[in-house]
C-alpha cells in the first residue's frame, strides 16, 4: 500500500490547519491519523459533509488489481438508490472509512475509524458495518450534532443518545425475531383489538411481545412506557417491518435467480378480497455450488414464490408481457428462461 501524504501535512496542527485550508479534501481521514479530534474540528468536518470523491481510484496489485469504486457510495433500496451518507474515501490512505464512527464511535479500535482496504469483501463489510450496534450509536450522535448547530454538546447527553440508539436496536431485533417466527409458522400478526391497556386477545404479534416481555427486561421497558410513547408496536410499524423483511428476502432470491444458468416460471391469477386479479409468480431455478477454482461441485434445485402482482390486463399475452417487463425491471436475463406455465 502506498500512502501518498500531501507535503506539509505530516503532523497537521488542526487549530490553524482549518483556517488556512478550506478545500474539502483537507478533511481526509489521512490528515488526522492517530489524532484525537477536538469538538471544533468534529463540527467543521461534519459541516463539510461526507468526503466522497468520484475517482479514479488506484488499483492494488496485492489484491488482484482491485480498487475502491464510487458505486459503494450508493445502496439500492426498494424506493431507488440511496446515498450512504456515512461512507467516505480517503485519497491519502487509499482506504474507505465511516465518518460518523470516525467522529463519534465510543470504540475507536475499529477499521471503519482508521480506514479499510479489503476491496474483495468491501460490499459484505459495508453491509455488516451498517447493521452494527456501534455504527447505529455513532450515527445517532452524528444526526444529533447535525440538528444542533453548536460545538458545546454535553458528553453525558451524547452517551445518552448512544444508549438510546443501542436500546432501540435491541428492541427492533426482538420485534423482527417475533415477526419472523410468526411468518415461519404462517400465523397472522394482527388482532381485532390491539389496545394493550384493554384485557383480552391482542393478536399474535402483541401476544408474543407480551410473552417475551415477561422474561426480557428490554421489551418489558417498552410495554411499561406510557400510552402515546413511541413503542414501535403499531400496525404501521408492523407493516413496515414486514415490508423490510420482504425486500431483503426478495433481494436475496433475485441474486440467486440471476446467478442461475437457467430458470422456469409458473404463474397464475386469483382474485383478492377487493376483486383485483393478483398474478402469483413462482420461479424454479438451480443453485450451483462451486469449488475455489470455479468447478461445480453441487447443484440444488429451488422453487420459490416471488410475490403477488396486481394483474394490469387479463389476456394471456398481457400476462406474459407483464411478467417479462417485471423480469426486465428486476434485471433478470430472459434468455435464461427455459420454461413457463400459466
Ligand atoms: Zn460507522
Amino acid at each position: 500500500m502506498t500512502h501518498i501524504r500531501a507535503e506539509g501535512l505530516e503532523e497537521p496542527q488542526t487549530s490553524t490547519f482549518f483556517e488556512n485550508v478550506c478545500d474539502k479534501s483537507s478533511y481526509d481521514l489521512g490528515n488526522f491519523t492517530n489524532k484525537i479530534l477536538s469538538d471544533n474540528e468534529k463540527r467543521q468536518i461534519l459541516d463539510m459533509g461526507p468526503l466522497q470523491p468520484s475517482g479514479p481510484f488506484p488499483t492494488d496489485i496485492n489484491q488482484n488489481n482491485r480498487c475502491f469504486s464510487k458505486s459503494y457510495y450508493v445502496s439500492c433500496s426498494k424506493y431507488g438508490p440511496v446515498n450512504r451518507f456515512w461512507l467516505c474515501y480517503s485519497k491519502i490512505l487509499d482506504a474507505a472509512y465511516c465518518q460518523p464512527c470516525w467522529l463519534f464511535a465510543s470504540q475507536r479500535n475499529n477499521v471503519w475509524c482508521t480506514g479499510i482496504r479489503d476491496w474483495k469483501h468491501l460490499s459484505e463489510r459495508i453491509k455488516q458495518h451498517s447493521c452494527s450496534s456501534g455504527h447505529s450509536e455513532a450515527c445517532a450522535v452524528y444526526e444529533f450534532w447535525k440538528k444542533n448547530d453548536t460545538n458545546i454538546i454535553n458528553k453525558e447527553l451524547e452517551n445518552e443518545i448512544r444508549k438510546e440508539a443501542s436500546f432501540w436496536k435491541m428492541v427492533l431485533q426482538r420485534l423482527f425475531d417475533i415477526i419472523l417466527t410468526l411468518a415461519k409458522s404462517s400465523l397472522a400478526l394482527r388482532g381485532h383489538q390491539e389496545d394493550l391497556s384493554q384485557e383480552g386477545y391482542h393478536g399474535n404479534f402483541l401476544s408474543f411481545v407480551e410473552l417475551v416481555a415477561r422474561y426480557d427486561h428490554i421489551l418489558r421497558q417498552v410495554l411499561d412506557m406510557p400510552k402515546g410513547s413511541t413503542r414501535l408496536l403499531s400496525a404501521t410499524i408492523q407493516n413496515e417491518m414486514i415490508e423490510s423483511l420482504g425486500t431483503i428476502l426478495e433481494t436475496h432470491l433475485l441474486e440467486q435467480i440471476r446467478a442461475s444458468p437457467f430458470f422456469a416460471i409458473i404463474m397464475d391469477t386469483t382474485q383478492d378480497i377487493s376483486k383485483v386479479d393478483q398474478l402469483s409468480l413462482v420461479v424454479r431455478y438451480a443453485v450451483i455450488t462451486r469449488s475455489e477454482n470455479g468447478q461445480p461441485i453441487d447443484i440444488e434445485v429451488k422453487e420459490v414464490f416471488l410475490g403477488f402482482y396486481a394483474a394490469i390486463k387479463h389476456g394471456a399475452v398481457d400476462l406474459v408481457n407483464q411478467v417479462t417487463t417485471l423480469f426486465i425491471d428486476k434485471n433478470i436475463d430472459l434468455k435464461k428462461m427455459c420454461g413457463a406455465r400459466l
